[in-house]
């Protein structure tokens, strides 16, 4: 017997109502334990809220417009019982089991239809992710309608959240690691390895429910199937990367453009995107300078695609995000965005795993290998000028910044560490105005030293706060600072003093971020005072829609990877 849709739809349920860590990982493995080989990757993928394994290229396309319209169908109720229901619950899914539970129509057409299994509803997801092309969207619609009219509210909670991707119950893949790990008797270490080298723990559990630790310990990677990535943290400047990477590293160019994962065995290359879905069809040039270049039988090698103009220059990655994009008459794109490959990591080499060798291996193996393809442009050093004329270098070169790589690192899938920082260049201070500041601790206790900066709201005059530092400052100019803030304070609330609006200071930043923490509702990161602007006057200071219009110009950049 098929194992029941509502026993996972229950055991959702149970774990979405603890926070016990343990507890999650216990109750999921005994649920692991009962199923069928064949049920279980397609249980572990829909317990995480995946419809499929991670890697694979086939998604659901069901917009929540669609999905809403069926809802509504299916229940019979109307778009504000759902709107209420989403008021109180906070949550399409439990909205939508409230609604299910409130439908009496339902309830008595579900006595009439057989349970749902975990298999079935797999079968289910595949026909409708399959169901594209012409005419395809009422098909599409067809086979939810019947799913979901097969479902019990819990039930139905749980599709939709597979539908739109937002299971949230606090079940992450670190803790299915060690469900999976405890399931099926196996060491973590184990389980995380082999999860690491497939890139799909429903993969994994479902081979260490049939052959145990054995079978986990012989998984290497598998050609064409897409490796999680590592990524890297930030860096504020070239002086904190090499502090940080312990003296000396490699600094990269940081090209602007999009991360390629290659895999080639023989005459076959397949090219993953960022996100790891296979855009081999949009990108031939590179498949194919790949295949005349890579002498290595079977590789796994990464890079960056960058779009360039006749002349070779980088250009704007909405150009090249067309290219990511385009599966159709791709010829004639190809021609009117050239793009071109700087190759920077190799994780495979015929056979052989390289992921755990030191960074500079790995770049001489891949220099080997890598035939006429560029590598990026990179130089090794321990002085903090060469590497800041290397950075002046990049940008003028029309390029995003700096990648700093911690020489002796192993490539780390899947994590975003210290051992690789990015340093983009700073953007063009803002003169903000402080208006708290907090007594600092150690040495500088008794010194008004960590700083509320704020901008001017042109429209209503008021100052609202972007950011806060306690750096930049020299010790004399907190001490001066001190005095001039305790001649303006208006009141104090705890460590905190306010001030009035008086004092100016440059502040030197990364990035802007969106962030709740004020209520402006951005956050500069990494600010540092530069220096006091005594010439300056709080009317005078950036306004608020400035700080806005930096932050959406940068918004804009970033966008390109939810193009991809
Ligand atoms: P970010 O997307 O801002 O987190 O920066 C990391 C990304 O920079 C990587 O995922 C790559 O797509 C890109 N990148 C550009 N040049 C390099 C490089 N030399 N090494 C590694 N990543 C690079």
């Amino acid at each position: 017997m098929p194992t029941l849709f509502k026993s996972l739809a229950e055991l959702l349920e149970k774990i979405e109502n603890t926070r016990k860590r343990l507890e999650i990982t216990a109750l999921t493995a005994d649920f692991l334990k009962t199923l069928a080989p064949e049920e279980v990757e397609p249980a572990v993928s829909m317990i995480l809220g995946r419809p499929f394994t991670k890697w694979n290229p086939k998604t659901l396309d069901v917009s929540w417009t669609t999905l809403t319209a069926i809802l509504q169908t299916v229940t019979g109720a109307g778009w504000n019982a759902f709107a209420e229901a989403f008021r109180d619950t906070g949550d399409i899914g439990s909205a939508t089991k409230s609604v299910f539970e409130q439908t009496k129509l339902k309830k008595q057409a579900q006595l009439l239809e057989k349970e749902l299994t975990v298999p079935e509803v797999r079968r289910m997801l595949e026909a409708i992710a399959e169901t594209t092309g012409s005419g395809s969207r009422e098909k599409k619609e067809r086979l939810i309608t019947a799913l979901l009219s097969q479902a019990s509210p819990v039930e139905a909670k749980y599709l939709v959240k597979i539908f739109t991707g937002e299971m949230r119950t606090g079940l992450h893949e670190g803790l299915m690691e060690q469900a999976v790990a405890k399931a099926f008797e196996v060491p973590l270490a184990t389980v995380q390895k082999a999860s690491m080298a497939m890139g799909d723990i429903g993969e994994v559990a479902a081979i260490a429910k049939e052959g145990g630790k054995d079978a986990l310990t012989n998984i290497s990677f598998r050609l064409f199937r897409p490796v999680k990535l590592m990524l890297a943290q930030t860096a504020a400047d070239v002086a904190e990367a090499l502090e940080e990477q312990g003296g000396k590293t490699a600094f990269e160019y940081k090209y602007d453009g999009a991360r390629v994962q290659i895999h080639k065995q023989g005459g076959e290359v397949r090219i993953f995107s960022r996100r790891l879905t296979d855009v081999t069809q949009s990108l031939p040039e590179i498949g194919e300078v790949v295949k005349a270049n890579v002498k290595a039988t079977d590789a796994i090698l990464e890079g960056e695609v960058i779009a360039v103009d006749a002349a070779g220059s980088p250009v704007p990655f909405q150009h090249l995000m067309r290219r990511f994009k385009r599966v159709h008459e791709v010829t004639g794109m190809a021609e009117k965005i050239p793009v071109r490959l700087f190759l920077f990591d190799v994780l495979y080499l015929d056979g052989k795993s390289l992921i755990t060798a030191p960074y500079l291996q790995r770049r001489q193996i891949l220099g080997e290998n890598a035939g006429d393809i560029p590598l990026t442009t990179q130089i090794v050093t321990d002085d903090r000028d060469e590497a800041e004329r290397f950075l002046q270098r990049a940008i003028d070169a029309g390029h995003e910044g700096l990648m700093a790589k911690k020489l002796n690192s192993p490539y780390t899938p899947g994590t975003r560490g210290k051992r690789w920082l990015k340093i983009k260049p700073v953007l063009e201070p803002l003169d903000l105005v402080i208006v708290a500041a907090e007594y600092g601790h150690g040495r500088r206790h008794g010194w008004l030293s960590d700083y509320y900066l704020a901008a001017r709201d042109a429209e209503t005059g008021e100052f609202q706060t972007v950011g806060k530092t306690f750096k930049g400052l020299t010790d004399a100019e907190i001490v001066e600072m001190t005095k001039l803030l305790k001649a303006i304070a208006v009141s104090e609330e705890g460590n905190r003093v306010i001030v009035l609006p008086k004092i100016v200071v440059e502040v030197a930043y990364n990035e802007i971020q969106k962030s709740p923490k004020y209520h402006s509702r951005m956050a500069l990161r990494f600010a540092r005072i530069t220096r006091i602007r005594y010439d300056k006057d709080a009317e005078g200071a950036s306004t608020l829609e400035r700080v806005r219009m930096t932050y959406e110009q940068q918004f804009a950049k970033k966008g390109r990877y939810k193009a991809e």
